[in-house]
């Protein structure tokens, strides 16, 4: 599957310096930063620094090191803001359906209260 990137999309001007960011974590290929509209007191985004559109493009196109690094970077960001022990959640939206707003792959990283029952 063919996939059309953005590069106007907001990330991507981050990505670029264009536009400030809280940056929490950077690694050679991720960057993360907090959510500007914070839904819970953690509310962390996670994303590849390459040009991506969402999980199923980066697992398709990405190098094994990028995806190896940007595992990583999830799981550093939660040990890092000690949400590790007590939990957290961890949402990707994707496409129409998924309601994605950015059309650059991430992941929120939501955590610091009960966060209560997703799925039922
Ligand atoms: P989604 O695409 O619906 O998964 O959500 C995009 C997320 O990006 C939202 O939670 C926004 O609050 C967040 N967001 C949009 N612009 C910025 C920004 O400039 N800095 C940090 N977060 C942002």
């Amino acid at each position: 599957m063919a996939y059309t990137y953005d590069n106007e999309n907001i990330f991507a001007k981050i990505l670029r310096g264009e536009i400030p960011n809280d940056t929490v974590l950077e690694t050679e290929h991720s960057l993360a930063f907090n959510d500007i509209r914070p839904q819970a007191p953690l509310h962390v985004l996670v994303i590849p620094k390459g040009k991506y559109v969402n999980y199923d493009d980066f697992a398709s196109n990405a190098s094994d090191a990028e995806i190896l690094d940007y595992t990583r970077a999830i799981s550093k960001v939660c040990a890092m803001k000690g949400v590790a022990a007590d939990g957290f959640r961890m949402i990707s939206n994707a496409g129409r359906d998924g309601v994605q707003e950015v059309p650059h792959l991430h992941v929120h990283i939501l955590g610091g209260r009960d966060l209560g029952r997703m799925l039922n």
